[in-house]
């Protein structure tokens, strides 16, 4: 038998940020709390980046996932600017399966303002320089693996963020 914090956490690991499709949002680690008053339950959630537009999808996914377990009644689910998100909270299974879609995990060990560097999620090869910073999202760069040849992303790394509200 699941606790009821299971049972949340279980449909949490189920539910995508829309921004990096098959990771879901406890493996991208922006789950702070989860509350359970009875049948109430009430979960605070840390956003990932400041620019990627995609808080009110993964609020309502979150919502409509967690009112699909039977005994909620109801779910808010609060976003929290007190607290940092940092690429370091992403889970290993959050990376794995951000290599698996050919998204290169931030690096570990980066230093604000310092230069960064990611290997290749195909081949492995380390990788140094960005081809193109700008990617398809504020999270994301597109980079080109010599080894490989392939062209893949990079999430970039981020330590904290400022926010002003
Ligand atoms: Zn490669």
């Amino acid at each position: 038998m699941l606790s009821r914090e299971q049972e949340i956490v279980a449909v949490l690991k189920r539910v995508d940020d829309p921004e990096l499709p098959s990771v879901s949002v406890w493996d991208l680690g922006m789950v702070y709390q989860i509350q359970v008053h009875g049948s109430y339950v009430e979960i605070t959630m840390v956003p990932t980046f400041a620019g990627c537009p995609a808080l009110d999808f993964i609020e309502l996914n979150v919502k409509k996932e967690i009112l699909e377990l039977g005994w909620v009644t109801m779910c808010t689910v609060n976003f929290t600017f007190k607290v940092k998100w940092s690429t370091d909270k992403i889970t290993n299974e959050g990376k794995k399966e951000l290599r698996k879609h050919g998204v290169a995990p931030p690096p570990e060990n980066f230093v604000p303002g310092g230069e960064w560097s990611v290997n290749c999620p195909y081949c492995d090869s380390p990788f140094t320089s960005l081809e193109n910073i700008f990617g398809p999202t504020a999270c994301r760069s597109i980079l080109y693996c010599p080894s490989c040849k392939n062209p893949f992303e990079a999430m970039k790394p981020v330590i904290e963020h400022s926010v002003t509200n």
